[in-house]
C-alpha cells in the first residue's frame, strides 16, 4: 500500500484492532458468535454411479473432480440404500427428502394409479404445461412428492429469499431432489433437443433458459464421434475386450454398435427427435448439464448472498450408457472418467464465483447397476432371466386350479389380478416387480383376500429364480423383520395407496426382464452401495467405515445448516465427520 495515505493507513489499523478486540470479546462471552451459513448447496449425482467406481478406476481420476470429493470431503465406504426398487425416482426422492419411498411416496418410476387405473409416472401431471418444447408434450411436476426437501425447508426459513433450482437430463431427476417448493426444476427434453420446464414452476421460461435453447445446445453434437479418452490399452485392462458377447445392443431404441467409435446421429441425416434420444445414450448430455448449470448459477445468481441457496444437478448420460452396455463395458468406464471431467468442471466454475468454502457439497448416486445376467452366468455366478410369461403363467395357474377347480369356461378368476389392454391383449399390471389385485373382482366372487395372497405368494415362489415374495398384508401389519435387510427394503419401499399387493424379488444376478440388458433395483448390493460423500465448511474430511445411506444426506444437511429436517427425514445425522 505505498500510495495509502497517511489518514486512511490510520483508519485501517483501527478497523482492525476493533475487529480482532471484538473476536476477543466474543470469545469471553458464553453465547457462541452466529456462524454464517454457507451460500450454496450443491448436490451432484450420477445415476447409476456404484460405490466401487470410485475405487476402480480412481487413479485415472484427476485432481479436481471425483478425488477432490475423496479427498476434500467426508465419504462413507458403506452406504447403501435401505430401500426397493432401487430405482431413478425413489433414489432421488430420497436424497433431499431423507426420506425412504414408503414416506416420500415415490415407490418407482411408473405405478398403476389405481383411482384412473392409468400407468403414471413419478413426476407426470396433466394440470400443467410443458414450456421450452412442444407446448402439448406431456409436462411434469412434483405434486406426487409427499415429503419436504433440504430446499423447501430452507425457502420456509429464509421467507422465501433462498433459491432452489433442480437441473438434469431426466424430470424425476430434477424434480424430486429440488422438492415442491423449488423456484424451478429444468429437464432435457428427448423430443425437441432442449432444456424444458413446466407451468408448475412460472408461467413462461426466464429469458436466459430461451436464449440457452435458442443456440441449439444439443446440435453441435450430431454427427460427434464418440471415443475414448484414454488410449484403449487402458480399458482392455479394466473392463476387457470392447464387444463381449453379452453386450447387445440389437434391441436398442436408436441406431448404435457395441464397439468405439460410436457416431451419435440416430440413425437420420439432420438433427431431430431420433438424434435427440440417441444423444442421450452417450456422454454428450452430461457436457450440456454442466453449460446449463454454469448459465443457471450466473443468471440466478446462486450463492451470491447470505440466503443459501440449493442447486441439485443430476448427471444421467450414465445411466443410459449403463443399461446398454453394462456396468463392466469400457463405455461405463469411459463415461466415468468423462463425468470426472464434468464435476472437476463445474467445481471449478463453482469455486471461482462463490468459493468453494462458500459451498456445501453433497455426493451421492440414485441405485447402481447389476451386472448383465448373461455376463453373470459366464462368470459362473448364476445370472439369468426370469421370463414374465413363466412368472404369470404359473400364478395365473394356481389361481385358477383354486378358483377355478372344474375347469369352467370362461374361467371365472381369470380377472383376479388387474390388467390392462396393450393393444389387442390384455396384460397383468406387473410393474416394480409388484403384482396388483382386482378386488372389485375378489368381493364379486366372495373371495378371501387373504387366502387369495397366500395362493399368489406360494405360486410365485415356485417359480425358478423368484428369490422372496412378500403380501401387502404382512407388509401392512408389520410381519416382517427388520433385521432383514431384504425384508426392511421391501418395507421401506411399500407405500399403502400406491405399491401392489405382491412384491417379488429375484434372486441375485437374474431379471424379471427379458430384453433390457443391464438394469437395477433389487435390494442386494450391486444395486444398494453408492457414495455418500459431503465436502464442506463444518465437515471433516475423511473416510467414514460407519454405516450411511444417501437417506442420511439431508438430515445431515438440515443439522450443518440448523434449519429444519425435512417433514419426513427418517435418515440418520452423520455425526462422526460433523464439527462441533
Ligand atoms: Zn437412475
Amino acid at each position: 500500500m505505498p500510495r495509502m495515505r497517511r489518514r486512511t493507513f490510520l483508519y485501517f489499523v483501527l478497523t482492525i484492532s476493533v475487529f480482532f478486540s471484538s473476536v476477543g470479546f466474543a470469545q469471553r462471552r458464553t453465547q457462541p458468535a452466529v456462524q454464517k451459513r454457507p451460500r450454496l448447496v450443491l448436490l451432484i449425482v450420477v445415476d447409476q454411479f456404484r460405490y466401487d467406481y470410485l475405487e476402480r478406476f480412481g487413479d485415472l481420476f484427476g485432481p479436481d473432480g471425483f478425488r477432490r470429493l475423496m479427498r476434500d470431503g467426508a465419504s462413507w465406504t458403506q452406504s447403501n440404500y435401505d430401500h426397493m426398487p432401487t430405482y431413478t425416482a425413489p433414489g432421488h426422492g430420497t436424497m433431499m427428502t431423507g426420506a425412504y419411498p414408503a414416506e416420500s411416496g415415490i415407490i418407482g418410476n411408473e405405478w398403476l394409479d389405481r383411482a384412473t387405473g392409468k400407468r403414471i409416472t413419478s413426476v407426470s401431471d396433466e394440470s400443467v404445461k410443458l414450456l421450452g418444447g412442444n407446448p402439448n408434450d406431456p409436462a411434469s411436476s412434483p405434486s406426487r412428492l409427499m415429503a419436504s426437501t433440504v430446499g423447501d425447508e430452507l425457502r420456509l426459513a429464509t421467507n422465501d429469499r433462498a433459491k432452489v433450482i433442480g437441473i438434469s437430463v431426466k424430470d424425476r431427476s430434477a424434480i424430486l431432489p429440488a422438492g415442491r417448493h423449488a423456484n424451478a426444476a429444468y429437464w432435457f427434453s428427448w423430443l425437441t433437443g432442449t432444456m424444458v420446464s413446466s407451468t408448475y414452476y412460472f408461467k413462461q421460461l426466464p429469458g436466459w433458459v430461451t436464449n440457452f435453447n435458442n443456440a441449439k445446445p444439443a446440435d453441435k453434437y450430431f454427427a460427434v464421434k464418440w471415443e475414448r479418452v484414454l488410449p484403449e490399452a487402458e480399458y482392455l485392462k479394466r473392463a476387457g475386450p470392447d464387444d463381449p458377447k453379452w453386450e447387445d445392443v440389437s434391441n436398442a431404441w436408436t441406431p448404435d454398435t457395441n464397439t468405439f467409435p460410436h457416431t451419435i446421429t440416430g440413425g437420420v441425416t439432420t438433427p431431430g427427435q431420433k438424434f435427440y434420444t440417441a444423444l442421450d445414450y452417450s456422454p454428450f448430455t452430461n457436457d450440456i448439464l454442466v453449460s446449463f448449470a454454469q448459465e443457471a448459477i450466473v443468471n440466478e445468481q446462486l450463492g451470491q448472498d447470505d440466503d443459501t441457496d440449493v442447486l441439485t444437478v443430476s448427471f444421467s448420460a450414465n445411466d443410459y450408457v449403463g443399461h446398454r452396455f453394462g456396468p463392466y463395458s469400457q463405455e461405463v468406464m469411459d463415461v466415468t472418467l468423462r463425468t470426472d471431467r464434468n464435476i472437476a468442471t463445474l467445481l471449478d466454475f463453482i469455486d471461482s464465483r462463490i468459493g468453494l468454502a462458500n459451498t456445501l457439497v453433497a455426493f451421492t448416486a440414485d441405485h447402481g447397476v447389476s451386472p448383465i445376467p448373461e455376463h453373470a452366468a459366464a462368470m459362473g455366478m448364476g445370472g439369468g432371466r426370469v421370463p414374465f410369461a413363466t412368472v404369470m403363467g404359473k400364478i395365473q395357474a394356481a389361481i385358477s386350479a383354486r378358483y377355478n377347480p372344474q375347469g369352467k369356461t370362461p374361467d371365472p378368476s381369470a380377472d383376479y389380478l388387474l390388467r390392462f389392454q396393450e393393444g389387442t391383449a390384455w396384460r397383468e399390471w406387473f410393474i416394480n416387480n409388484n403384482i396388483y389385485f382386482n378386488y372389485d373382482a375378489l368381493k364379486r366372487d366372495g373371495v378371501d383376500v387373504e387366502e387369495f395372497s397366500q395362493v399368489v405368494v406360494r405360486a410365485a415362489l415356485s417359480v425358478p429364480g423368484i428369490a422372496r415374495c412378500f403380501s401387502r398384508l404382512q407388509l401392512l401389519r408389520g410381519a416382517t423383520s427388520v433385521t432383514d435387510p431384504i425384508e426392511r427394503r421391501a418395507l421401506h419401499g411399500f407405500y399403502p395407496s400406491r405399491s401392489g399387493d405382491v412384491v417379488m424379488v429375484a434372486e441375485p444376478y437374474k431379471y424379471i426382464a427379458e430384453t433390457i440388458t443391464a438394469t437395477h433395483g433389487s435390494p442386494y448390493s450391486y444395486d444398494t452401495h453408492v457414495p455418500t460423500i459431503i465436502m464442506g465448511a463444518g465437515v471433516n474430511a475423511g473416510r467414514y467405515l460407519e454405516p450411511a445411506t444417501p437417506a442420511d444426506i439431508a438430515p445431515t444437511l438440515s443439522a450443518i445448516l440448523r434449519i429444519t429436517a425435512p417433514s419426513n427425514s427418517t435418515g440418520r445425522v452423520l455425526v462422526e465427520a460433523l464439527r462441533k
